[in-house]
């Protein structure tokens, strides 16, 4: 067996669940599994986050593999159908929709429904991206509040920028003027939103990061953030080269050395979800302790500078990120964010639930 894995740890995922409702103690909590839960595993994350009030996923087979395996939460489709059949499947499974557009408001509205659908209904606060224009959003809640196929609306929009300090203020002024105050409930904040804009908590909050212990806000560090890391991707070294001042490490001699060093060979690589962008000095940790990467990264394998691990040798085991490299530090490196280094794992990578 090559030594790549990833170790998914329930425990930590119950903790930032925690964490999160320490955060934002008068709401429910919504917690977003899309992508196969940030690349942790749908079914590994939502064992670890079952004290959950909802999940939110991007599609129906994510929430129908959730229902397949007995969870019987609330399920928000987070960019609601794709189609008119779909709503089928939102009555069957009893999910929960957004609502962002008139196409996805007829379908619902037109299709007879055996139980009433909870909807969330979207405004574009200023991401441009889904949800209705403030001018066109009362007319759509009156509709919806009209349908007998309408059990509940909350009221619902995305931050553009809430992992800047005042970068809610514009959002939230359009919220304020476009949403009504009763009777209704309202979901407006994300990881972002909810360790820095508490006054964006509202009903209910939609927590995806921060679930997975790595930081929503590009200043603070997840461990500042009270979050625990939930994924260790860790791999081992298949070899060891000893090298002198002058010769270079990997394709393209990226890395030459100016003194005599130890270079250990990890079996781990971009076709793992490695980022082959992280350049010499990317942390990692060998036996445990801290020290950079050399060189280009490879498809199957990257270089680690082992000159001053003494014990490290083949089979070392070696931490790519988890508790003792920040995930978030390796996309630093990489100039990227943790969410996708996590999202990006391949299915190669074999996982493990521990604790
Ligand atoms: C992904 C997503 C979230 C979670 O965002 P994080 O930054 O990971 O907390 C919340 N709401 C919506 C609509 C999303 O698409």
């Amino acid at each position: 067996m090559r030594p790549i894995v990833a170790y998914i740890s329930e425990k930590a995922l119950a903790h930032n669940l925690a964490r999160v409702r320490q955060y934002a103690p008068e709401s429910k909590v919504i917690s977003v599994v899309k992508a196969n839960a940030y690349g942790h595993g749908l079914l590994n994350a939502a064992r670890g986050l079952k004290e959950t009030d909802a999940f939110a996923v991007l599609n129906i087979s994510e929430a129908v593999t959730l229902r397949d395996a007995g969870y019987q939460h609330p399920i928000l489709l987070l960019e609601g159908v794709f189609s008119a059949e779909e709503i089928a499947q939102v009555d069957r499974y009893r999910l929960d929709m957004v609502i962002s557009h008139r196409g996805q408001l007829q379908w619902l509205l037109e299709y007879q429904v055996n139980l009433p659908v909870r909807v969330y209904l979207k405004l574009d606060s200023g991401m441009h991206r889904l949800g209705f224009q403030p001018s066109a959003y009362q007319a759509a809640l009156d509709q919806l509040a009209a349908s007998g196929n309408v059990s509940e609306i909350v009221l619902m929009t995305h931050f553009a920028n809430s992992d800047i300090a005042d970068g809610v203020t514009q959002a939230i002024t359009i919220v304020g003027q476009v949403m009504p105050i009763q009777p209704y409930k309202r979901s407006l904040a994300n990881s972002a939103a909810i360790v820095q804009q508490p006054h964006t908590h509202a009903d209910w909050v939609r927590p995806g990061i921060m679930l997975y212990g790595a930081t929503p806000i590009a200043d603070k560090t997840a461990v500042s953030l009270g979050l625990q890391p939930v994924m260790t991707l860790q791999s081992g070294l298949i070899g060891v080269q000893e090298i002198q001042a002058g010769e270079s490490v990997g394709y393209g001699s990226l890395f030459t050395a100016d003194k005599p060093i130890r270079v250990g060979i990890v079996a781990c690589g971009y076709a793992d979800g490695y980022p082959r962008h992280a350049p010499t000095g990317t942390p990692a940790a060998v036996n445990g302790v801290l020290t950079r990467t050399l060189g280009r990264v490879s498809m199957d394998m990257l270089a680690v500078d082992i000159t001053d691990i003494p014990d490290a040798n083949i089979g070392s085991r070696v931490e790519l990120w988890g508790s003792l490299v920040p995930v978030d530090a390796v996309a630093q490196a990489s100039g990227t964010i943790g969410y996708e280094l996590l999202c990006a794992v391949t299915a190669r990578v074999p996982m493990h639930v521990i604790d």
